[in-house]
């Protein structure tokens, strides 16, 4: 059984269908990277695993229960960590202030130090920043706040909504060396990338959507090596 099984979802945006049927799994200890062009569904798919979205019909599985209709505060608790889109930190709130928000659903004092602590070792820069208002840190370390907020819950599952999405080549490499680190320590990740060559790079399994579809999966090392995905995502 895989951590996360996804089947047959179908979404819809009023009479506007997002996602036509897909199904896929997230097996507990991997990296799972969901590719595709603008508009393919990625961020739909994401919303709806982490309940802000409702399903039409099919099912989403976690550790063996269907979590179809729990809504996505429930599943923080569960552990699932959404980090989104556009990082949506709360500028006005200092560092410490958005990280302390993502524990809420956590009640031992000692083991919440515990995670900031870990956290100010992960990412050093937001320590020296802890008490600047999270507004005006840089775009990547929002993206580091933003990651770090979200294992403030303690999560088994962390959803990525792309985290490289307008940083810098230098911000970027850096993203993905910690999406790696969070994995080693036992996370899983669920991830969209409009970086595809690096996507895939570090991912286990990979699906490509089109259009509301999933058209191609597998091995992502395997993927990386498809002439399909080659011309349509990892062109230069
Ligand atoms: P992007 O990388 O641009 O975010 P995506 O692959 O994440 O793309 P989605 O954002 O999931 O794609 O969008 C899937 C489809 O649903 C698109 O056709 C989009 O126009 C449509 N859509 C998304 N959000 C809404 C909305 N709030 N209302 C109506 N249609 C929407």
């Amino acid at each position: 059984m895989a951590m996360l099984e996804v089947r047959d979802l179908e979404v819809y945006y009023g009479v506007i269908q997002a996602l036509k049927g897909i199904s896929f799994d997230v097996n507990q200890g991997e990296i799972v990277a969901l590719i595709g062009a603008n508009g393919a569904g990625k961020t739909t798919t994401l919303h709806t695993v982490t309940g802000l979205l409702s399903a039409r019909s099919g099912h989403i599985m976690y550790e063996g229960t269907d979590i179809t209709k729990i809504p996505g505060y429930k599943l923080v608790s569960m552990g699932i960590a959404h980090v989104p889109e556009g990082r949506r930190v709360f500028s006005t709130l200092t560092v410490l202030q958005n990280l302390k928000l993502g524990a809420y659903t956590r009640k031992d004092k000692t083991e919440m130090d515990a995670t900031l602590n870990m956290i100010y070792q992960r990412f050093p820069r937001l320590k020296e920043r802890v008490n600047q208002p999270a507004g005006t840190l840089s775009g990547g370390e929002q993206q580091m706040l933003a990651m770090g907020r979200a294992l403030m819950s303690h999560p088994k599952l962390i959803v990525l909504d792309e985290p490289s999405m307008g940083l810098s080549p230098i911000y970027v490499n850096e993203v993905f060396d910690i999406i790696q680190s969070i994995n080693r320590d036992g996370v899983t990740v669920l991830l969209v990338e409009q970086n595809a060559k690096k996507a895939l790079s570090i991912a286990n399994q990979a699906y490509v959507l089109e259009t509301g579809k999933i058209v191609l999966s597998g091995d992502a090392k395997q993927l990386m090596n498809d002439d399909k995905v080659k011309k349509a995502y990892l062109s230069e």
